[in-house]
């Protein structure tokens, strides 16, 4: 058993380092025959989607030139059979097989014995790879290694064959059609922009390619920062003289020297001089240096394959420190990335930034809920994203359908450019809402609040005629900084937003790090984030802080009488007594100091956490306020991590049982009298503000960009036909006939425009 992992980590490991996907596949199946003592191994993939077709890619012990000549549909030959019904057949007469067909040329004399097992990604069959033998038929545990193979290779056959179509440097893109990558809707919208690939310079990995056409600028700073690591590396020798023993001091010194070797420096150069800049460079040699270590058999030797890429670290971070403060960036900049965070978004002046492309992360990624408060349009979990070869290219991001298309040609571009006219004049149309109130046909009034936490800049909400902030995460200011942010820092930024919004409540919600919003000071390492020490949990484990942040706001609305305090991740009444406690402390405490009244604000509390709504009642009675977090219900409720590609599709607020547990909510806040309103993003999806109307729920607070498209839907129907809908959409059996309910009536009203490209 062990030696299969072995051999399976050995081959994904080979793959994962091919340079493009046919060595990749020529690689497997070679290794194939080799591993599983076969005469012959062919692998297909899906090439064009329809009708769904399969060519020959590779193969190995078989007449090389049939490779690319031999093409199946999903059901035809042996091959089409096992796509067609995505599980393996093993056979050890394959040549009397009703679907046998034996492909002319191929030289294939007499291997009877048959095994294919499909490439099977997220549902999809991605290709097929057959081995075949001349006898002993293959037994369960090949069947059992081939499949697990399989599994494993379809995400990087995946990922490959999107890098492959974007070799930039030193080939010549033969394929001039636009690459279009899917991923799940983050924040809705379009845009056309250039891809910029931010880099901290510390992962090799993610170090993208970027064209130079005058190598001399990037052969200097690269000779600097070898120069400048040799140096820190003779300098740390020194030091550990003292305390380390001499052998390990010579380790510094074996660094040093190895660095100098003529041949790490030799390539690089003649990598850039070919037209990659310098870390990208580097990258390669490196990579390329430390693979040869790890093929031998030496295990020393092959161990020095680790020391040749700490050493491409070190130098890597020397060269980017040189590099980044160049970054220009353009008017219109797609930020790409692996994994994008709020300080990477923070980085990019507000008016460049026009959307946001990332690997990783879900619609109710932090990120995206800032990509949709700063209005611009993200896409999120594109597994096959080509980071590294994207930056400098022209990028259409579509936030509606979660994909985008990479250099497009100039058909999709002037699509989309009709798309974009039509969007805008959708909010120009918009825009005379700005001052109507949000009331639906039979009269009963919607109070719209605005999300905020990002922006410094508060006016584009009060334009769009907020009636106050529903929901300001604080934590925000605390991420982009490198410590805590002391209680006068917070003081001013509170101060301003109470202050903007003069008379208008201001919601501001304490501390709620943890889960995907980690602090860069404050590390939290946890094998469950989203079900640790988040929210509230960590506040009043750390009293200090909560209270610095609690004197601060009570402070800051000292004047202005509009703060209202609400509380995340409540999932047990007992932390709402003891954050009460706290918070009446802070208030007397101010008293005290000040010889004034001063007033306890409204304390409300977040409803996000199942537990919460089974003590709804407990909850009401302790508050003035609740407010409905639909983004962490959802996640909790359906089990389904908020931040994780993989399960963003089953993700989704509309699931009946979401709003089966809203539905709940709402009937126990009218109970207690206990006003609700609702601060996740689906109070700003035009098909949730038809639910969440439906409820009865009359408070929404979104991000700015949703508003007035809320307040068209608010104005479009009637509370009594929504209160029908939701019975409808309650008994359906799952979220996407909920969805394609609410559609359907947004359509009969004209207002499919507001949630898709295109009307
Ligand atoms: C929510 O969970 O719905 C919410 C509004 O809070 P956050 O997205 O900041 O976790
Ligand atoms: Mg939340």
């Amino acid at each position: 058993m062990s030696s299969m992992i072995h051999r399976l980590q050995s081959i994904v490991q080979e793959v994962g380092r091919s340079p493009d996907i046919q060595h990749a596949l020529d690689l497997i199946a070679s290794r194939l025959i080799h591993d599983l003592h076969a005469n012959a191994c062919t692998i297909f993939l899906v090439t064009t989607e329809d009708p769904p077709t399969l060519v020959l890619k590779a193969c190995q012990g078989l007449n090389p030139e049939i490779v690319g000549t031999v093409e199946r549909r999903f059901g035809q030959g042996l091959i089409g059979i096992v796509a067609k019904r995505a599980e393996p057949i093993n056979l050890i007469r394959a040549s009397e097989h009703k679907d046998f067909i034996l492909v002319p040329n191929s030289g294939e004399t007499d291997y009877p014995v048959y095994i294919g097992v499909p490439i099977v990604s997220h549902r999809k069959v991605l290709g097929v790879i057959a081995v075949q033998r001349s006898d002993h038929a293959f037994n369960e545990d090949d069947e059992a290694f081939l499949t697990t193979l399989a599994a494993q290779l379809a995400t990087s056959i995946e990922h490959a064959e999107s890098q492959g179509r974007f070799k930039l440097i030193g080939e010549t893109r033969e394929d001039k059609t636009a690459h279009i990558v899917k991923g799940v809707a983050g924040s809705p919208g379009m845009a056309i922009g250039r891809a910029i690939v931010l880099n901290r310079g510390v992962n090799l990995e993610s170090v993208p390619d970027k064209k130079v056409d005058n190598a001399e600028p990037d052969i200097q700073s690269f000779n600097d920062a070898i120069g400048k690591v040799h140096d820190d590396l003779i300098d740390q020798a020194e030091r550990m003289r003292d305390v380390l023993p001499e052998e390990e001091c010579a380790l510094f010194v074996a660094y040093a020297q190895m660095l100098n070797s003529g041949s790490l420096i030799d390539d690089t150069h003649r990598r850039i001089t070919e037209g990659n800049w310098a870390p990208a460079s580097w990258r390669d040699t490196v990579e390329e240096h430390a693979h040869v270590f790890e093929q031998m058999d030496d295990e020393y030797l092959a161990e020095r394959a680790n020391d040749v890429r700490d050493l491409g670290r070190r130098v890597l971070r020397k060269l980017m420190l040189e590099q980044s403060p160049y970054i220009d960036f353009p008017d219109r900049t797609v930020l790409v990335g692996d994994e994008i965070s709020a300080t990477d978004m923070a980085d990019v002046p507000t008016d460049c930034l026009c959307a946001v492309l990332s690997s990783h992360g879900s619609g109710s990624s932090h990120v995206a809920i800032l990509a949709h408060a700063l209005g611009i349009p993200a896409v999120m979990g594109v597994a096959n994203l080509p980071v590294k070869q994207m930056d400098g290219l022209e990028v259409i991001v579509d936030g509606y359908s979660g994909s985008a298309y990479i250099d497009p040609g100039n058909d999709l571009l002037s699509e989309y450019e009709t798309y974009l006219q039509e969007e805008a004049e959708i909010e120009q149309d918009l825009l005379c809402l700005k001052d109507e109130p949000a009331v639906t046909t039979d009269n009963h009034r919607i109070a719209l609040y605005v999300n905020s936490g990002l922006m410094a800049d508060h006016t584009p909400s009060l334009r769009s005629g907020a009636e106050g902030v529903g929901l300001y995460r604080t934590e925000i200011p605390f991420q982009i900084r490198d410590r805590f942010p002391s209680e006068e820092e917070q003081y001013f930024i509170y101060r301003n937003v109470l202050k903007t919004f003069g008379k208008k409540p201001v919601v501001l919600r304490t501390l709620d790090v943890g889960g995907d919003k980690p602090l860069s000071y404050f590390p939290i390492k946890e094998a469950n984030p989203f079900l640790g020490w988040r929210g509230i949990r960590i506040t009043l484990d750390h009293p200090e802080i909560f209270i610095t942040q609690v004197r601060a706001m009570i402070r800051a609305n000292s004047g202005c009488d509009n703060l209202q305090i609400l509380l995340p991740m409540i999932s047990d009444a007992g932390e709402l007594e003891e954050s009460l406690i706290l918070i009446r402390r802070v208030r007397q405490e101010l008293e005290e100091e000040l010889g004034q009244i001063v007033p306890l604000p409204h304390v409300g509390a977040m409803i996000e956490v199942p537990s919460a709504v089974y003590q709804i009642d407990d909850i009401c009675q302790l508050v003035d306020f609740i407010s409905i977090g639909t983004n962490d219900l959802t996640q909790y409720l359906l089990a389904v991590d908020r931040n994780n590609e993989n399960v963003a599709e089953i993700y989704s607020s509309l699931h009946p049982a979401v709003l089966k547990a809203m539905q709940q909510i709402v009937e126990g806040a009218a109970r207690n009298d206990t006003p609700v309103s609702v601060c996740g993003e689906l109070a700003g999806d035009p098909l949730g503000v038809l639910a969440l109307l439906g409820m009865g729920i009359e408070v929404l607070s979104m991000s700015v960009g949703s508003l007035l498209k809320a307040k068209k839907v608010i104005n479009s129907f009637s509370r009594k036909e929504l209160e029908c809908l939701l019975n409808q959409a309650l008994s359906l059996r799952g979220a996407r006939l909920v969805r394609e309910r609410y559609t359907q009536a947004l359509d009969s009203k004209n207002l499919g425009g507001l949630i898709r490209a295109g009307k």
